[in-house]
């Protein structure tokens, strides 16, 4: 094979941002990750000869597909599916489906490509993907999200299966979605297999599996605090969110000592100052899951607790911030204000929440800082866990899930130290999730040849 001629990183992403006009969320996503390969891969001659970051910020393919579906108006409605099929070089693609107005393929590009690190550094055999429509479920009947889930699934069973392609659910996509999908696979394919991960405990789902990514991202913390001597127990946190990652979050910030005080979606955030427990934690899974309401009716129901209109909890005074909602939504500002208020530590239940103007403020106040690939890969590690129970036909119980999910972050965190530590008692977190997610993937695809 001859030997190419370096490129530098600044070449690596104009082609990039020449390939993928228009596509912001991708080229940052790449970006980000190409700072701190290229730093690595310097002296290592044959990465650079195998392109292969070049060829991971390619997806093996990228399926987009017309969804069509009536209202209950009769109306017919037209929505875009897409599937992205990012890597499969160390096992089949794995990643979420997002149902929200701002789909598109730029976001669903990056989400696979950050999977692809993030299923690496789990350990599991699993590679990226990720898919969604723009379709959203927000003041839909039951009955419109079933039809919009069998007309998507119709198409995208011909591009999935338990050795191929196994998505699972994120934002606008729960347990009623999942579960709608999978029936709809199930009627098409006449087979019950693990072809979809946050399944119902009824149908083949896997015990901590909803509490999973909050669950996790909370561990990420405490293990970034304990790797410092420093603990959860007595300390504010704001959060993000009131969905599944944050709930999840919540309970488990609450139940190891941890004050949480705010909660958002996307009209504006909650701030309780007597802290959100687990009472009221329970009211909020009920308000958003079941009443589908909306994170202001918190205010009339709690009357010491303030709602503004519009904003982010950023600036509310805290000791932990954990970003849960979506991407982008933590800018310069925001992450200034935090460590100006004394925030020590950031956990990114969401991915990529925090711009990278505002990664730039928690890597120069050297504050701990624990990127969404790393921090939040509790999902799909139990994702992956549900997909072995499959293949076996068993089920394991809470307690084995949950050492199992305790364990699994641990090994994460580890190897973020492992390629991250900078010496004097700082680990720049992101560069060893990049650094130890790239390795895996990359000496795997080495050894594939060029395919
Ligand atoms: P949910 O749909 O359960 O909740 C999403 C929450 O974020 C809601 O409160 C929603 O508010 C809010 N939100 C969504 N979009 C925006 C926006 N543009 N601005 C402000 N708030 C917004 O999703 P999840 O909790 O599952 O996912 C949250 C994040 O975690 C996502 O980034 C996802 O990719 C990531 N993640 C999820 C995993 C999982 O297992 N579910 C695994 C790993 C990562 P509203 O109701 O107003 O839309």
């Amino acid at each position: 094979m001859a030997v190419s001629d370096h490129v530098d990183i600044e070449k690596f992403m104009e082609g990039v941002k020449k390939r993928n006009p228009g596509q912001t969320e991708f080229i940052q996503a790449v970006q980000e990750v190409a700072q701190d390969i290229f730093e690595f891969i310097d002296d290592k001659e044959e990465y650079h000869e195998a392109q292969i970051l070049r060829r991971i910020a390619e997806p093996d393919r990228v399926v987009s597909f017309r969804v069509c579906w009536e209202d209950d108006n009769h109306n017919i409605r037209v929505q875009r599916g897409w599937r992205v099929q990012n890597n499969n070089a160390i096992g089949p693609y794995k990643g979420g489906i997002r149902f929200h107005s701002s789909v598109n393929e730029s976001v669903l590009k990056f989400l696979a490509f950050e999977q692809t690190f993030k299923n690496s550094l789990t350990g599991l055999p699993m590679g990226g993907g990720k898919g969604g429509s723009n379709f959203n479920p927000k003041g839909k009947s039951d009955s419109e999200v079933m039809r919009f889930c069998q007309s998507f699934m119709t198409e995208l069973y011909r591009h999935i299966g338990p050795d191929t392609d196994v998505p699972a659910g994120d934002i606008g996509v729960g347990g009623r979605e999942i579960g709608y999908m999978f029936g709809q696979y199930k009627r098409i394919t006449n087979r019950w297999e693990g072809v979809l991960t946050g399944k119902a405990i009824e149908y083949g789902g896997s015990q901590m599996r909803p509490e999973a990514t909050g669950y996790g991202a909370v561990y990420f913390l405490r293990n970034m605090l304990n790797h410092k001597d420093d603990g959860i127990e007595g300390k504010t946190a704001v959060i993000s969110g009131s969905g599944n990652v944050a709930t999840h979050a919540a309970e488990m910030m609450t139940k190891l000592g941890g004050k949480v005080v705010t909660l958002s979606d996307s009209d504006g955030f909650i701030h309780d100052p007597d802290g959100i427990d687990q009472d009221k934690i329970d009211w909020v899974k009920d308000l958003k899951n079941n009443r589908r309401g909306r994170i202001s009716e918190y205010a009339d129901e709690f009357s010491n607790a303030t709602f503004y209109e519009g904003e982010r909890p950023w600036h509310v005074e805290c000791d932990l911030a954990l970003p849960c909602a979506t991407q982008n939504e933590l800018n310069e500002d925001e992450a200034k204000a935090l460590v100006d208020n004394g925030c020590i530590a950031v956990s990114e239940g969401a991915n990529m929440p925090t711009t990278l103007d505002g990664v730039k403020v928690f890597h120069d106040a050297k504050i701990m800082y624990g990127p969404g690939k790393a921090a939040n890969a509790g999902g799909v590690a139990v994702s992956g866990l549900e997909m072995s129970q499959n293949a076996e036909r068993i089920s394991w119980n809470q307690d084995r899930l949950g050492d199992m999910l305790t364990e699994l972050m641990e090994g994460i965190h580890g190897k973020c130290v492992e390629y991250g530590d900078q010496g004097e008692g700082y680990v720049d977190y992101v560069k060893g999730a990049n650094i130890a997610g790239f390795k895996k993937v990359a000496d795997a695809m080495l050894a594939f040849g060029v395919v």
